[in-house]
């Protein structure tokens, strides 16, 4: 895999690469993305290859902008609301698909909705408008690993064309998923925008669980028990640190235990911070040998508690039995 330093020159070859259906890496302001043309099938195939990503399991298109996103699925008034507030950014919909977008019916794994964001990150945007059309991109690691925040956490990945380097990605976790396809409006996966801003334009969103039986379920890996998940086993809300265990710490609250190594995701307490330490820090500890992770507690949703639900729900599915 070529890595290429963020300049025109790269933007250039990832859009050809796209064009000529090669896969590429690109940083995103939520972790790095695999992307593939969407229009493409052996494109969109390629990608389930490289993540040995079950087929049953849609990709998220990635578009320029709100008009971008219309011409392939029909926002309902309280998804164009969503959409002014929080695109460009890590927000995706869920939405019924237009007849007629050209997307493959691979990415969308056969289904009638697709999953749709404008992203941020500069480098991802002038990608998108040098390829001109949507890019299928889930995260650039295999499937059920952890997601990569650093152009070196893609090497893993086999039959790439190339990679941007955009440095450390800004949030570090995985965008939020919000579903408008039926009567409620649901919470599809916690993520790098906090639920309670997103209530204060929708209300309370459901969750999934209860509703529609079977497609939710087939149609969200992210959402199965065993998902971000390091070798070493994680032993969660852990008040010391035992013996040969390595710890994932917050706030400073396993600062006084003895470990070969001990990452504080956010030492003055900061979830944002935290968020974006997650993965990486994760992916470092697993490389120590330790028997175990212990991991501090870290405050769940609430008022104020912004990204806690998103990164304990991660932390939960990293520990999850295999
Ligand atoms: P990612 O793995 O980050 O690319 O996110 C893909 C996730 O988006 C899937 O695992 C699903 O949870 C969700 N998703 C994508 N398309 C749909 C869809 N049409 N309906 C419901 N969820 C979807
Ligand atoms: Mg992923």
């Amino acid at each position: 895999m070529q890595i290429l330093p963020p300049e025109p020159a790269a933007i250039r070859a990832a859009a050809r690469a796209l064009r000529e259906g090669q896969l590429v890496v690109l940083p995103t302001e939520t972790v790095y993305g695999l992307g593939a043309d969407a229009r493409n099938d052996l494109a969109i195939a390629a990608i389930y290859a490289a993540k040995g990503r079950p087929r049953f399991n849609p990709l998220i298109l990635h578009v320029t902008d709100l008009a971008a996103a219309e011409a392939i699925v029909v926002l309902p008034p309280l998804a164009l609301r969503l959409a002014e507030a929080f695109w460009p950014g890590p927000l995706t919909l869920v939405a019924p698909l237009r007849p007629n977008a050209g997307v493959s019916s691979l990415a969308l794994a056969g289904l009638t909705s697709a999953a749709i964001r404008v992203p941020a990150h500069p480098l991802m945007r002038a990608v998108l408008a040098e390829f001109g059309g949507p890019i299928a991109a889930p995260s650039a690691n295999r499937s059920g690993r952890l997601s990569p925040t650093t152009v070196e956490a893609c090497r893993e990945l086999a039959d790439v064309a190339l990679a941007i380097d955009g440095g450390p990605c800004l949030h570090g976790l995985e965008s939020t998923i919000v579903s408008l396809t039926g009567p409620f409006i649901l919470l599809l996966r916690a993520g790098a925008l906090p639920r309670e801003q997103i209530e204060a334009i929708t209300g309370p969103l459901g969750s999934p669980e209860g509703e529609s039986e079977g497609e939710l379920k087939i149609t969200a890996p992210g959402m199965l028990a065993s998902h971000y998940a390091p070798d070493t086993a994680l032993r969660l809300a852990a008040h010391d640190v035992r013996a040969g265990e390595a710890a994932l710490d917050f706030h400073g609250q396993l600062a006084g235990f003895a470990t070969r190594l001990r990452l504080d995701l956010s030492p003055a307490g900061d979830l944002t911070e935290a968020a974006a330490n997650l993965f990486a820090f994760l992916r470092t500890l697993d490389s120590m040998g330790a028997r175990c992770i212990a991991v501090a507690p870290i405050p769940d949703f609430g008022p104020g508690q912004g990204l806690g639900e998103a990164i304990n729900d991660r932390l939960r599915r990293a520990a999850a039995p295999r």
